[in-house]
C-alpha cells in the first residue's frame, strides 16, 4: 500500500482563491478592504523569509498589507507603543507580530497587548481561552491548516482517534482544542509520554508537532492511519547544503499511511493561507459583517 499524498500546495492555493473572492466580495458589498500588520523586529533570515511571503500573498488575495520593520535593538516601550497604534488603526484587521522576538523583548507582554479582535495568530489568552472554552475564536493559523488538510481526507472526524504529539502554544494545544471541537477523541503526547509508538500504533489521525528530524517511524502507524506531519527540520547533505524533513520518516510512512502530507509542500503552505483566511474574518467581525464564507 502507498499513501495518497495530501497536498498542501494545491489545497492551499485553493484556499487562496476562496478568500480572494470573499474580499472581493466585501470590497463590491461593503466597501471593506481588509488590512493585515506584519511586525518583523531585527533581522532573522527565516522571519524575514516568512514575512515576504506573507505580504505577497496578502496583496496577492486583494487585502492590504502593512509591513513594519523594527531594529533588533529597539526597545520594549517603542515595539508596545507601535502595537497600540496598529490596535486603534482602522484600516488594520489583523496584526501579527513575526516571533521569536530578539533577546531582551518579552514575547508575552507584546502578544497581551494585540487588541484581540485582530490577533490573527490567535495567540492572545483571550482567544486561546475561548478556543479552549469551545467560543468562536481567532485560531492559530498552523493548527488551522492541519484541520483544513485532514478534512480533504476525511468530511467528518467524529470519533476518530487522534494523538497530537507536541504541547505548544502556537500548535499542540491549539491543534487539541480544534479537534475536540469536530468530535475526535484526542491523545496528546509530549516529551515526558510512555511508549509513543504504543500511543501512536491506537491513532487514526497522528500529527507530529515536535521539531525532531523523523522520530515518527513507520512502523509506529497503525495502517491507513493519515499522518499531518508539521515538522520543519534542516538537516545537513553531503554535499554541505541542508534539506528539510518532516517529524515523520516519511518514507517509512508512505508504506503504511492511507494518507500523509509531505515536508515540505504539506502544513507549511497552508499557514499563511490560512492568516489570510483570519484576516478576512477578523475584518468581517470587526465591521459587524456576518462571518465569510471560508
Ligand atoms: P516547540 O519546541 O514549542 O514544542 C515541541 C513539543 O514537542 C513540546 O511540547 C515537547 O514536549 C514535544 N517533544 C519534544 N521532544 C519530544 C519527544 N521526544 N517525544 C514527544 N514529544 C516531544 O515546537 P513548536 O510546537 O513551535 O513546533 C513544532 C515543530 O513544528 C517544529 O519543527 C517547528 O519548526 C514546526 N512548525 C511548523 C509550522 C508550519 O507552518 N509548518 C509552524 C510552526 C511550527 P514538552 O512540552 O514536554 O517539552
Amino acid at each position: 500500500m502507498t499513501a495518497k499524498i495530501i497536498d498542501g500546495k494545491v489545497i492551499a492555493a485553493e484556499l487562496r482563491g476562496r478568500v480572494a473572492e470573499e474580499v472581493a466580495r466585501v470590497r463590491r458589498e461593503h466597501n471593506l478592504v481588509p488590512g493585515l500588520a506584519v511586525v518583523l523586529v531585527g533581522n532573522d533570515p527565516a522571519s524575514e523569509v516568512y514575512v515576504r511571503s506573507k505580504h505577497t500573498q496578502t496583496q496577492a488575495a486583494g487585502m492590504a498589507s502593512f509591513e513594519h520593520k523594527l531594529p533588533a535593538d529597539v526597545s520594549q516601550a517603542e515595539l508596545l507603543a507601535l502595537v497600540a497604534k496598529l490596535n486603534r488603526d482602522p484600516a488594520v484587521h489583523g496584526i501579527l507580530v513575526q516571533l521569536p522576538l530578539p533577546k531582551g523583548l518579552n514575547t508575552e507582554a507584546v502578544i497581551n497587548a494585540i487588541d484581540p479582535a485582530k490577533d490573527v495568530d490567535g495567540l492572545h489568552p483571550n482567544n486561546a481561552g475561548r478556543l479552549a472554552g469551545g467560543f468562536s475564536a481567532l485560531s492559530p493559523c498552523t493548527p488551522l491548516g492541519c484541520i483544513i488538510l485532514t478534512k480533504s481526507v476525511h468530511a467528518s472526524l467524529e470519533g476518530m482517534n487522534a494523538i497530537v504529539i507536541g504541547r505548544s502554544n502556537l500548535v499542540g494545544r491549539p491543534l487539541v482544542q480544534l479537534l475536540l471541537n469536530e468530535n475526535a477523541t484526542v491523545t496528546i503526547a509530549h516529551s515526558r509520554s510512555r511508549d509513543l509508538p504504543g500511543l501512536v500504533r491506537r491513532a487514526d489521525l497522528v500529527y507530529a508537532a515536535v521539531g525532531k528530524a523523523e522520530m515518527v517511524r513507520g512502523d509506529w502507524l497503525k495502517p491507513g492511519a493519515t499522518v499531518i506531519d508539521v515538522g520543519i527540520n534542516r538537516i545537513p547533505r553531503a554535499d554541505g547544503k541542508t534539506r528539510l524533513v518532516g517529524d515523520v520518516a516519511y518514507q517509512e510512512a508512505l508504506e503504511v499511511a492511507g494518507a500523509i502530507t509531505p515536508v515540505p509542500g504539506g502544513v507549511g503552505q497552508m499557514t499563511v493561507a490560512c492568516l489570510l483566511v483570519n484576516t478576512l474574518r477578523a475584518a468581517c467581525a470587526i465591521a459587524g459583517l456576518p462571518k465569510p464564507a471560508v
